[in-house]
């Protein structure tokens, strides 16, 4: 969809076409962070752009574990963190070091697409365990405990989440814990949680994310510097070890050796130095906030269904009944607002619009909204 976006900026100008298919924030990284690459570019050490650790440099992993003891309320030490190459780097490596080919990794429909083809780089099967709709998009942990077995070695969960918006409540983590503690022990091995939480700063005012260190020891954190920050090009990101997990160093040991073997060797190391310079700081959320009221009021004006997102940049609502998918998403491209299917996300029937603009963006771009939704409004059955 983003491929047709771009010809049809091409043939009708960009300023007509409104594209909400990418993930790619359009709000600018923080004053502090152009301040911190004028000042490293212009520091002289020797080495400075050299290798660093496959764990990566001590004083940004130093800023993560206070950022990241403070979210998860646990403390957590430089010597937990590995940084990355972005959020998908962080789980990449975490997958290469626990799993086995034949593995299962359970993963949460709707989903993000490429999870799937990570699963696939160590030749382990992907499962999917639905959500639903009426069910607010949680998870649900009877319907968890029938899809894993003794070969589930991990699941992948993420909140704010991609593509609904939708945060996990905290009772949704500890019951999925407690599934997953309860089939650990019965077949002798422990099943891992990555918890992709690559938008955990990017959420609506006063909401609150889940917490899963203190809740479940075989787990780890997923993030990355490129949604908040508004810097995913530049790719850096970290995983969090459990600080406590028993034995954990050997864990920590693996997955900075899986960074090197993997071919990443470290993260960017601008950016190692950059991090201690800029975070906590942040892009301007709430301009987020403000573009999600936007499209929230306006889905409310015309009828259109959606579960109400807390975090990230996306919003899931319902294509009206009796309209086919593609019809929908083609025809409110053919009227310039390109939207993604929600089979990209395994869930039919859906849209994706991803808001990550200003609201001075949103605001031109709803009339042009209103145009399309009453032309695919003619497409019902
Ligand atoms: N996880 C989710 C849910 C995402 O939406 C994305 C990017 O869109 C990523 C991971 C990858 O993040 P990064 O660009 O930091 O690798």
């Amino acid at each position: 969809m983003d491929n047709l976006a771009q010809a049809l900026a091409k043939e009708h100008g960009g300023d007509k076409i409104h594209n909400f298919t990418i993930g790619n924030p359009r709000v600018p990284p923080p004053k502090a962070y152009k301040d911190a690459l004028i000042k490293i570019a212009n520091e002289d050490i020797p080495l400075c752009h050299g290798y660093s650790s496959t764990q990566g440099d001590l004083k940004p992993r130093e800023t993560f574990a206070t950022l990241f003891s403070e979210i998860q309320d646990v403390k957590i030490g430089a010597e937990d963190i590995v940084l990355t190459s972005g959020c998908a780097g962080a789980i990449n490596v975490v997958l290469r070091t626990v799993l086995s080919p034949m593995d299962e990794v359970v993963i949460v429909a709707p989903y993000f697409l490429e999870y799937p083809f990570y699963i696939e780089n160590f030749h382990a099967t992907t499962v999917v365990l639905d959500t639903k709709f009426e069910e607010n998009w949680q998870i649900n942990p009877e319907a968890l405990e029938k899809v894993v077995n003794p070969q589930t070695r991990a699941i992948i969960i993420n909140s704010p989440h991609n593509p609904t918006g939708v945060v996990l409540t905290q009772k949704t983590v500890n019951d999925m814990c407690a599934v997953l503690k309860k089939k650990s022990e019965e077949y002798g091995r422990p099943i891992y949680i990555i918890s992709d939480d690559v938008y955990c700063r990017v959420v609506g005012a006063g909401v609150k994310t889940h917490q899963i260190f203190k809740h479940y020891d075989y787990s780890v954190v997923a993030y990355s510097l490129s949604k908040d920050l508004s810097i995913p090009g530049e790719r850096i990101g970290c995983i969090i070890v459990n600080p406590l997990l028993q034995g954990r160093e050997l864990l920590v040991h693996s997955l900075a050796h899986a960074n090197e073997i993997m071919g990443f060797v470290h993260a960017n190391r601008v950016h190692m130095r950059i991090i201690p310079e800029v975070v906590p700081a942040t892009s301007d959320i709430h301009l987020y906030d403000e573009s999600r009221k936007l499209f929230c009021d306006l889905f409310d004006e015309l009828g259109i269904q959606y579960v109400k997102p807390e975090g990230a940049f996306y919003v899931f609502p319902k294509i009206p009944d009796g309209i086919d998918e593609w019809a929908f998403c083609e025809t409110m491209a053919k009227n310039f607002i390109i939207l993604v299917p929600g089979s990209a996300f395994a869930k039919e029937g859906f849209f994706r619009l991803s808001f990550c603009k200003p609201p001075e963006d949103i605001r031109k771009a709803l009339p042009v909204f209103r145009t399309a939704f009453a032309e695919a409004l003619k497409l019902k059955k």
